[in-house]
């Protein structure tokens, strides 16, 4: 459930006309809504109730500052996979012992600055990441609390650019070698192994390769202490699937159902467990508003050509992501729906967002939402063709704010230099 509606004909995020924020803030921009964020945080949060979990919102699918604020108010800790992402999360303060660091490539720098915040733990993917932590620490002084990211083998369902939890993926350490390497763990100077952390996937829309995932790590857990080995934390991952409103697509399970196999399987273990929600939380909180700069009508088809493009929002070209696409004022009824393409300016055929699309007729100037793009949108964006990051709103109650400013094209430009040779 979102708060995007339509309202005496216009859509509104909760209390306000997109209309207005594009009059003032310029077209295109990203907006959240902060009713949203806290629904589907306290959905995910009260469907954990009873086990002893920490939330830690995964930073990459949103990483505004008044995104990581608004959920950190309610609780949440963070997931970060760089020291980049460190650094946001702190500074929108979110408690050191509330964040998690993940990601295959840590370098010295990250581990570096991880273990000077003294942050909850390091989710280690490699023996030779693992040796590196431990010697950083012994020259820092201090120990690292790891947890092993251990490789499951379970094949998530999901898109292959977003299915991790597969042994020729990546990510983790290989699940035959992961009992050695916790054991190994537990030896190494300047390390705490403290627990195990899996993620198979994202966009998952179906619980069973959740569960498989699951009862494999709670295994390895009852195999490491039959072994006389000390495990305090499971973290499961994100990848809880969500609808996009595509036709046909399977229903995305409810949080309550994914806390249910949580519960069933790991829920007993006597171990704090972490959770990683990244789309779950942001992917329906924001939309993608954007104008029609053309109606192109094409030998085959009509193209609605719209300011926006695939380096705002590269989900439809990188994963084939369904978006619903709405007009910001409603049509009237019984208009009859056109066929369209929705594409960008970019000099790119990928470059679009939608195909065959059925739209009620659309003008020149008409603004348009791209819906769920609160995850995986606004963080993704580049300034290729030299298009400038677009604003990022929020809107709380009737109220909204620049969150993000619109990049100039200048500042883009002033950031290269000129070698000597080719100054004036
Ligand atoms: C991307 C990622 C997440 C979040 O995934 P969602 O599908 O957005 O929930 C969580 N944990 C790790 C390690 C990730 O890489």
């Amino acid at each position: 459930m979102d708060f995007f509606n339509y309202k005496n004909g216009r859509l509104h995020a909760e209390g306000v006309a997109l209309e207005t924020i594009a009059d003032e803030v310029g077209t295109p921009f990203y907006v959240y809504s902060t009713a949203t964020l806290t629904r589907h945080f306290n959905v995910f949060a009260d469907a954990l109730r009873g086990m002893n979990a920490l939330v830690c919102y995964a930073v990459k699918a949103n990483s505004n500052q008044a995104v990581i604020r608004t959920l950190a108010a309610l609780g949440a800790g963070a997931d970060v996979v760089s020291g980049g992402e460190l650094a946001r999360a702190l500074k929108a303060g979110i408690k050191p012992h509330k964040i998690v660091f993940s990601g295959v490539g840590k370098t010295e720098a990250e581990i570096t600055a991880a273990l000077n915040a003294g942050i909850k733990q390091l989710n280690v993917e490699s023996e030779p990441e693992l040796e590196r932590i431990s010697a950083i620490a012994q020259r820092l002084g201090l120990i690292a609390a790891v947890a092993l990211r251990v490789n499951p083998d379970v094949d998530a369902g999901t898109h292959e650019k977003i299915t991790t939890g597969r042994k020729e993926n990546k990510f983790g350490i290989e699940w035959t070698r992961a009992h050695e390497v916790y054991k190994k763990a537990a030896a190494l100077p300047g390390i705490k192994a403290q627990g195990l952390a899996i993620h198979i996937g994202s966009q998952l829309l179906d619980l069973q390769p959740f569960r498989e995932a699951f009862v494999r790590a709670g295994d390895l857990v009852a195999m490491l202490r039959a072994d006389g080995l000390s495990i305090e934390t499971l973290d499961l991952g994100g990848g809880l699937g969500i609808p996009y409103g595509d036709e046909g697509e399977t229903d995305a399970p409810n949080p309550e159902s994914y806390a249910q196999v949580v519960r069933e399987t790991v829920g007993n273990l006597g171990l704090e467990l972490i959770l990683e929600p990244g789309r779950m939380i942001t992917g329906n909180s924001g939309l993608l508003v954007t104008r029609t700069e053309y109606v192109k009508e094409g030998a085959t088809k009509t193209f609605l050509i719209v300011d926006a493009g695939m380096n705002d929002l590269i989900r439809p070209t990188l994963y084939n992501a369904f978006h619903n696409i709405i007009p910001v004022i409603e049509p009237e009824k019984g208009q009859e729906p056109v066929n369209v393409d929705i594409v960008g300016p970019i000099c790119e055929t990928g470059d679009t967002f939608a195909k065959n699309r059925k739209l009620a007729p659309v003008q020149a100037g008409d603004l348009l939402a791209v819906r769920t793009a609160g995850a995986y949108g606004a963080v993704q964006a580049s300034t290729y063709n030299t298009r400038p990051l677009v604003a990022e709103v929020m809107v709380n109650g009737d109220h909204f704010a620049i969150v993000r400013e619109r990049v100039e094209v200048e500042d883009i430009i002033a950031l290269d230099r000129l070698p000597d040779w080719l100054a004036d």
